[in-house]
């Protein structure tokens, strides 16, 4: 079966049908689950993109699916879990097939990269395999499926020194997400991403800041996250920097408020914590992981800097833009983490007052250094240090979050909810909270609306504000 198919030539027939190397396709529907980080749900947004001339529309409804996409994340035990989970029970959906109905099944991702396999050899239902490498190749891949090639896997390396692509968006909101930098190069001890996403590899500043200003001028966008593994490492092989690319950013007119993620401390230049000082578009953000409060755990860990590396950091960063909020990432229960260790996690909590943080218990990932290492920790004991963590931060997180309160943010409003029965917008602020408000009247429409709210109350977590003044879908400068 030849794979080779021009998917520049596609003809639309006059029964809506679209023909591609002699195949139709007729209007179908695509259904996709995603697992895990940002760099996974922005893929997903490309795979959809390059679906739509195939004639494929996005359905949330499994039981409508004539294409069902898992695109997987290998890094916690819990999402792979729930994704064979998921995966099993689309064989329900494959049973269609034997009512007349077509029904393709994919897994992508970074488990379907290292792993493809063995999934398909397990899961009958499945029809092909594709790594996280090639989603851009997503269209050959169906157009092969529905030609006929039956469990295959696609899992190929990029090769070629350079990492150039165009940012696909089809959610039709003024925030964006602009990938800079692909891979890892890190290898810390318990992370699988630099075997399923490869080595860094980063887009030019020129590229992507053509980029931005396509999205600017003909799609809306006013908010962009730059994303990456590790985005700290951007163009460090090409002698460019993303201090560099905020800068370039910033000129672009239209854009309003640039963000990104994810950081590596042991990478936060001097440069960049300059520039979050000086930029008038960087969000008031920063989200730094930081994993442990024990520089012995660090090292374990292979992170490259010690707790008092982190805490300077912290300080410089907070020195240079005083608004800045910080919000970060715990470990709880590293292999063989003493009780020493773990309360020293709880001293950073108290000391770097971080404004919210994701925390999870240690999960062994297989092909990592940390499944090696011999493990005295019990699941109780993980829990319960969780447990401590996850409370303290919220005693924490409660007085940081009340410092809120008389002052005055501007949020882009991304929706509403309703709250004890009450109709409430919500708008998020350039430093990442969440703000709750109510309209000024019933029919106030204010989605994706940029308001100036003044915060009358704040819990850890939940704030609510009232409005101030509402500037519409551009900001009004005076
Ligand atoms: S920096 Fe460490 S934790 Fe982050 S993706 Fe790279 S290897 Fe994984």
């Amino acid at each position: 079966m030849t794979n080779e198919v021009n998917l520049q030539d596609i003809q639309t027939l006059d029964n809506g049908n679209k023909l591609v190397g002699g195949i139709e396709f007729p209007p179908r529907k695509v259904w996709v689950k995603t697992y895990g980080c940002q760099m996974n749900y922005h893929d997903t947004e490309r795979i959809l993109d390059h679906l739509g001339p195939l004639n494929f529309t996005q359905t949330d409804k499994k039981e409508d699916a004539d294409f069902m996409i898992f695109n997987t994340c290998a890094v916690r035990d819990l999402a792979n879990q729930k994704f064979y989970s998921h995966l099993g029970e689309s064989k329900h959906q494959k049973a269609k097939e034997k009512q007349g109905r077509d029904v393709k099944i994919a897994a992508g991702g970074c488990i379907a990269q290292t792993e493809s396999k063995e999934l398909l050899k397990k899961y009958k239902q499945l029809d092909f395999a594709f790594g996280t490498d090639v989603i851009d190749n997503i269209g050959e891949m169906v157009y092969r499926a529905y030609a006929g090639d039956k469990k295959f896997a696609v899992t190929s390396w990029d090769r070629s020194d350079n990492y150039s692509i165009q940012t696909k968006i089809n959610h039709g909101t003024p925030q964006a997400f602009v990938n800079i930098i692909k891979g890892c190069d890190k290898f810390c001890s318990y992370c699988i991403v630099p075997f399923t996403r490869g080595r860094e590899k980063s887009r030019s500043t020129a590229e992507i800041v053509n980029d931005v200003a396509r999205l600017v001028k003909y799609s809306g966008i006013q908010e962009v996250t730059l994303l990456g593994q590790n985005v700290n490492s951007f163009g460090k092989k090409n002698g460019e920097s993303l201090a560099g690319l905020i800068m370039e950013l910033e000129k672009i007119d239209g854009l309003e408020l640039i963000r990104y993620t994810t950081s590596h401390p042991y990478d936060i230049s001097d440069e960049l914590i300059e520039v979050h000082g000086k930029s008038k578009k960087l969000a008031n953000h920063l989200h730094l992981p930081v994993q442990s409060g024990s520089s012995t755990v660090l090292q374990r860990m292979l992170r490259e800097y010690s707790i008092e590396h982190y805490l300077e950091r912290l300080e410089s960063i907070r020195a240079a833009n005083p608004d800045i909020v910080i919000s970060s990432d715990i470990i709880a229960g590293f292999p063989n983490e003493t009780e020493e260790e773990h309360k020293e996690t709880l001293d950073l909590l108290r000391k770097a007052k971080f404004d919210f943080i994701y925390s999870y218990n240690y999960s062994s990932r297989p092909g990592t250094k940390a499944a090696r290492m011999d493990d005295v920790l019990t699941k109780d004991i993980r829990g319960r240090r969780l447990r401590e963590i996850q409370a303290l931060q919220l005693e924490l997180q409660e007085d940081v979050r009340k410092e809120m309160v008389g002052k005055t943010y501007r949020v882009l409003v991304e929706g509403f909810g309703m709250m004890k029965g009450i109709k409430k917008w919500k708008g998020r602020t350039s430093c990442h909270r969440i703000i709750h408000f109510l309209p000024e009247n019933e029919q106030q429409n204010l989605q994706w609306q940029w308001v100036d709210l003044k915060v009358t109350s704040a819990t850890a977590l939940s704030c609510q504000g009232e409005i101030i003044k509402v500037h519409g879908k551009k900001i009004i400068r005076q």
